[in-house]
């Protein structure tokens, strides 16, 4: 079957407008003159959204579409403590952070302590795109090495050196031979102790690289391996492929930019589900609820070690809005018991799915953890990615937004915001399967 590029999947065909809305189609010949090639848009009926609230999403037409896709509105679209936090801050400051400001080192702090103790530096950026990059730079000048490992169907954003670890970026071409892959760590590739099986994988690509002489550096994972098609069991799987890493003089980056900030249901970050405590972790996405937002947190001498020899500076990284955001979205995840609240509709949905299984032939695997969810679209038991389209667009048609995932874009992504009520879900639910019950 055919590998899928992660940004193909539900994506808009230009050129197929007909039967548009009227204000649909000309916006979307206004966004394909100022953006051309670089435009990405879902569905082949655009959306054209104008307002959201919870886990809504209005459009222009006044219908309101349950979101199960978005996971950087976090806390819930336009949360109202986030709002009045941004509304406050940009009101009274906002500038670069070479001075000293009350918030910003609120929200540092307020962060830091959700880490392990020796993960006890921050450095705040905008996109998980950025905290990638440095995060590769740190470790490479710690060790010296430039050879990366990541999984095969990996997205880490869109710089240069990390789109060269982001297999599933490349249209054409491959990632450059300091970048090696590993399989997803998807029971069928590795029958028997997942974690084991993982580790080798780890350890032959550290030998195929020295084997070539391209020192090592690290391993870097999303830690719910969100664009693999979501692998999150079970918990701990990870802990002999980072002590493989560590082993070879390597170190490991956990990418938290989609498990992170309560979402896997069990504490703030993916990361501790495996009992690791990372050498680097990335954040973004949902970190400022919609501010761009990013940060690195790792141990203070591997930030020096980088620091000595480049210095580190971001004008917009962590600005007062951002920090003023960035707090908002800390105190909701607690006032709202989030953590808790995604476990609970998480553990309801797969539950449900699993039970419509039986009714419904072409719900496969259901996995994940927390409100971070895959669920293989299936035919005959094997993967279909046009099944999942069809049943992306089905529900679309029902006013539910969701996505795809893996290397053939036939794993489901559940991802709402954490805010998801039971009843919300359970119309998510009712909706797959009455669109997937054969008739
Ligand atoms: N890491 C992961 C795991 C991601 O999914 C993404 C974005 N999809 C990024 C990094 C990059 O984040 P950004 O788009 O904010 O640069």
């Amino acid at each position: 079957m055919k590998t899928q590029q992660i940004l193909s999947l539900n994506a808009f065909q230009p050129g197929e407008t007909a039967g548009l809305a009227d204000d649909v189609a000309v916006l979307v010949e206004r966004r394909k003159r100022s953006f051309g090639a670089s435009s990405v848009l879902f569905y082949q009926q655009p959306l054209h959204v104008v307002q959201a609230s919870g886990a809504l999403i209005r459009t222009a037409d006044g219908a309101d579409y349950l979101d199960l896709y978005n996971n950087v509105p976090s806390v819930g679209h336009c949360h109202p403590k986030v709002v009045e936090a941004v509304q406050k801050q940009v009101a009274l400051l906002n500038c670069h952070t070479r001075y000293l400001f009350d918030n910003v080192h609120d929200y540092a702090e307020r962060l830091l302590a959700t880490f392990p103790v020796p993960l006890s530096n921050l450095a705040l950026t905008c996109t998980g795109s950025e905290s990638n990059d440095l995060a590769l730079r740190i470790v490479a000048m710690a060790t010296g090495g430039t050879g990366f490992i990541v999984t095969q169907t990996a997205y880490h954003g869109n710089t240069t050196a990390v789109t060269e670890v982001s297999p599933s970026s490349y249209k054409v071409g491959a990632p450059p031979k300091h970048v090696r892959t590993v399989p997803a760590p998807d029971p069928r590739a590795f029958p028997g102790d997942l974690g084991a099986g993982f580790a080798q994988a780890v350890r032959d690509a550290i030998a195929a690289l020295e084997a070539d002489g391209i020192p090592f550096a690290g391993l870097l994972v999303d830690s719910i391996f969100s664009s693999d098609g979501v692998f999150a069991d079970p918990p701990g799987f990870l802990k002999e492929a980072v002590d493989a890493v560590h082993a070879a003089g390597g170190l490991f980056i956990a990418d938290e930019v989609q498990p992170g900030f309560g979402r896997t249901g069990s504490g703030m970050w993916g990361f501790a589900r495996h009992g690791v405590v990372p050498d680097v972790v990335t954040m973004g996405k949902p970190m400022g609820n919609g501010i761009p937002m990013g940060g690195v947190v790792t141990r203070p001498e591997l930030l020096k070690g980088y620091c000595d020899a480049f210095g580190y500076f971001n004008t917009f990284g962590g600005n007062p809005v951002a920090a003023a955001a960035g707090l908002a979205v800390l105190d909701v995840i607690e006032e709202e018991g989030l953590i808790a609240h995604a476990a609970r509709v998480g553990a309801h949905i797969t539950e449900r799915l699993n039970a419509a299984r039986a009714r419904c032939p072409a719900i496969g695997a259901v996995r994940g953890a927390g409100l971070y969810l895959g669920v293989e679209i299936v035919a005959q038991g094997e993967a279909d990615a046009d099944g999942a389209t069809r049943l992306i667009n089905a529900l679309r048609e029902r006013r539910i937004l969701i996505g795809a995932a893996g290397p053939l874009g036939h794993v489901l992504k559940v991802r709402p915001p954490l805010c998801l009520s039971l009843d919300q879900a359970d119309r998510f639910v009712d909706a797959v399967e009455a669109i997937l019950t054969p008739g």
